[in-house]
């Protein structure tokens, strides 16, 4: 029977692009208010993280200290600001990550999540930098890691398998929840993982294709979508 769930963060329990347009505001304007101002076009912010990921591949998913590179050189490029360049790229990010955690649930997230945890473990594991301690629903995770927490990004299978390690659970005792056809639902698949696909109704069409154990559109079915796997468990057993 299932003894973990395991949940995506972005377009899973809230869409990201607000949040990050949001946070991109935020850090904009804090930086055009400097004295002097620090200008923020995105075609600088574009050129400035090819040329920090070609430098540091690894920083694909290592987001923060991604961004944190890319502030570096843009504030550097001020010289009235080279001596406090740290401090400025300090405050720059926490404004930006506190902003990155401003997201919206999707319907049915909190109320989901909240009934899940009375019977099963529950963990996060994401590729991004959000961090779910700093939201309401943050007390229902026992654990939550990230791709820089162990060193490396899904489809790659470390994060499971650092779950699976933490619960000394099997595979088919844990079900994965997420949005990425490949990133959450093929990787955690390949390693035995229960899945449910988050999708969208549009997207939906092409479920055929994905291999997920359950497919949802919205979290309030995420309970029963669990229980049906818990059913299939059950009968396969007798
Ligand atoms: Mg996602």
């Amino acid at each position: 029977m299932i003894k973990v769930i395991g949940f995506d963060l972005d377009n899973t329990l809230w869409p990201v692009k607000p949040a990050i347009l949001y946070a991109e505001q935020q850090l904009k304007n804090h930086l055009t208010a400097l004295k002097p101002g620090i200008a923020y076009p995105p075609e600088d912010i574009q050129a400035l993280r090819d040329t920090v990921l070609a430098e540091h591949p690894d920083y694909s998913f290592r987001l923060t200290d991604l961004r944190r590179a890319i502030l570096h050189r843009l504030v550097q490029r001020e010289p009235r600001h080279h001596e406090q360049t740290q401090d400025i790229v300090d405050r720059a990010m926490q404004i930006f990550l506190k902003a990155r955690n401003h997201v919206t649930l999707y319907s049915g997230a909190e109320a989901a999540l909240s009934a899940l945890s009375q019977t099963y473990a529950l963990c996060t594991l994401t590729n991004g930098n959000a961090d779910v301690g700093q939201l309401s629903i943050g007390g229902f995770f026992q654990l939550k890691l990230s791709a820089e927490d162990v060193g490396a990004p899904k489809p790659k299978p470390d994060l499971f398998l650092a779950a699976l390690e933490h619960f000394q659970c099997q595979p088919e005792e844990m079900v994965y929840v997420g949005d990425d056809p490949i990133l959450d639902v093929d990787a955690a698949s390949k390693l035995g993982i229960h899945t449910v696909w988050k999708t969208t109704i549009e997207a939906r069409s092409v479920a055929d294709a994905v291999p997920a154990s359950e497919v949802i559109v919205d979290l309030t079915a995420l309970p029963t979508a669990i229980e049906r796997i818990n059913d299939r468990i059950s009968t396969e057993r007798e």
